[in-house]
């Protein structure tokens, strides 16, 4: 069974994120698996961050840490089991790049269901279930 959940939660998201996050932290019940809220802070642009102060990174990573935190209070799994952690990049890289450091067995994500935009542009959700060297469920809002 599955001993290592990565729960990736697009923070502007939170609906889709939070039906997600039930899944997961319901498998990992079941299981007795290990859950890891993972989010991920995109870059700006440099010439955006001139018009920020001189510490907007790191006032958001540390909002985006207190928000996974707040997230994980609300679980069922025991926090002994329960982690979280911002990396800041590009999305499905990032989510790529944790499964691996953390051993994922299972990614569970949110997606919106498919539309003709999605299938133009691409999605997160998509590029991970192509990537990822692990299982995937995708949880349609
Ligand atoms: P869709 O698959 O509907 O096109 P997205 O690709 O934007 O939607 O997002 C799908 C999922 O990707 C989200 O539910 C979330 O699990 C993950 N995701 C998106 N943005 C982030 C982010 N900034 N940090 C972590 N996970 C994210």
């Amino acid at each position: 069974m599955f001993h290592t959940i990565l729960v990736p939660i697009d923070l502007s998201e939170t609906s889709i994120s939070k039906s997600a996050l039930d899944k997961a932290d319901a498998i990992a019940q079941w299981t007795g698996a290990a859950l890891r809220l993972l989010n991920v802070q995109v870059l700006l642009p440099a010439n955006f961050l001139d018009y920020m102060p001189a510490d907007f990174d790191t006032q958001q990573r540390r909002e985006a840490e207190r928000s996974l935190e707040k997230m994980a209070l609300g679980l069922r799994v025991p926090p002994e089991r329960v982690s979280t952690i911002v990396r800041v990049g590009g999305v499905y890289p990032e989510i790529l790049a944790e499964a691996d450091t953390f051993g994922a067995d299972l990614i569970v994500i949110g997606s919106h269901r498919p539309a003709m935009s999605t299938y133009l542009l691409g999605s997160n959700a998509k590029t991970v279930v192509r990537h990822a060297r692990c299982s995937v469920l995708v949880v349609r809002d």
